[in-house]
């Protein structure tokens, strides 16, 4: 059993192999050789060759021996060199163009290598090469650069405007109270820090106290009672709410039994007169 399995594995590997081959032969016999097709047995290979180092190579072409005829070109294979260092021809003008040549080291190749540019090298500082002279440009100065080839030595020489200010918010501005002040708010420049003179933070003077709605006690900000001087009483009878006046009530009752205190530091009456 296992001997009949082997025996008609190897048979259908050699069917396979049989068949694959013809499928190659029959590609073969179809490639097309134009003008040359009915006298195909006189077209010949010719064998590429591999490219060594300073020796180049070419690829495989296909000639008629019978016509005398190249039929597929032989291409170039190009060899590796063992280049050295760019060397730069002397120019006093990139712009007309130049030559940058290196060529093979390894001995009895002369195989050479050219490249022609035509513009300045203003060298790797920033990718354009310009430098500040003196100060650079600011919020409020223009400033001046300066960039050199270094193959034609050619200078050149530019004016950068003034950059202008960034105006950012310094600080926000308040409305004024009773308490205290009132002031915009100011804007300075991000670079400089110098202030906008138009939002420098203009001051207002703080308000008096006043009672807007009539029921005595001030609405600018305190919320204190206003005296007849237009001061705020301090007493504790003329704190709006609070422990102190609650207490006070209590106090209140003493002070009228034994007559004391009938005036308050405002000029009100703490209790009637007798
Ligand atoms: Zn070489
Ligand atoms: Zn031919
Ligand atoms: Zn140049
Ligand atoms: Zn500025
Ligand atoms: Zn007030
Ligand atoms: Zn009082
Ligand atoms: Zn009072």
């Amino acid at each position: 059993m296992k001997k009949n399995f082997k025996k008609s594995l190897s048979v259908f590997l050699a069917v396979l192999m049989a068949v694959s081959c013809f499928s190659v032969v029959g590609f073969a016999a179809e490639v097309d050789y134009g003008a040359h097709n009915d006298h195909k047995d006189k077209v010949v290979v010719l064998e590429a060759v591999a490219a060594t180092e300073c020796t180049d190579g070419k690829t495989e072409g296909l000639k008629c021996t019978q016509c005398n005829v190249v039929i597929k070109e032989q291409a170039v294979i190009p060899a590796p060199h063992n280049f050295g260092e760019w060397t730069t021809e002397k120019t006093d003008d990139c712009s007309k163009g130049y030559k940058k040549i290196r060529s093979c080291q390894n001995s009895g190749c002369s195989k050479n290598e050219e490249e022609v540019i035509n513009k300045h090298s203003w060298g790797d500082d920033t990718e354009i090469g310009w430098s500040w002279v003196g100060e650079p440009a600011n919020c409020t100065n223009s400033g001046n650069q300066t960039r050199k080839c270094s193959v034609c030595n050619k200078e050149e020489t530019r004016t950068v405007e003034a950059l202008g200010h960034k105006w950012e918010k310094q600080k926000d501005g308040n409305r004024p109270s009773c308490k205290q002040e009132g002031a915009e708010a100011t804007f300075a420049c991000k670079y400089c820090k110098e202030v906008d003179p138009d939002r420098a933070g203009n001051k207002f003077d703080k308000l008096p106290h006043e009672d807007a709605d009539g029921d005595g006690y001030c609405d600018n900000g305190c919320g204190g009672y206003i005296s007849y001087d237009g001061e705020i009483c301090t007493c504790p009878c003329h704190q709006k709410t609070g422990v102190l006046n609650t207490i006070f009530k209590i106090v209140l009752f003493f002070m009228r039994l034994f007559k004391i205190g009938q005036k308050c530091g405002c000029g009100a009456d703490h209790y009637p007169a007798d």
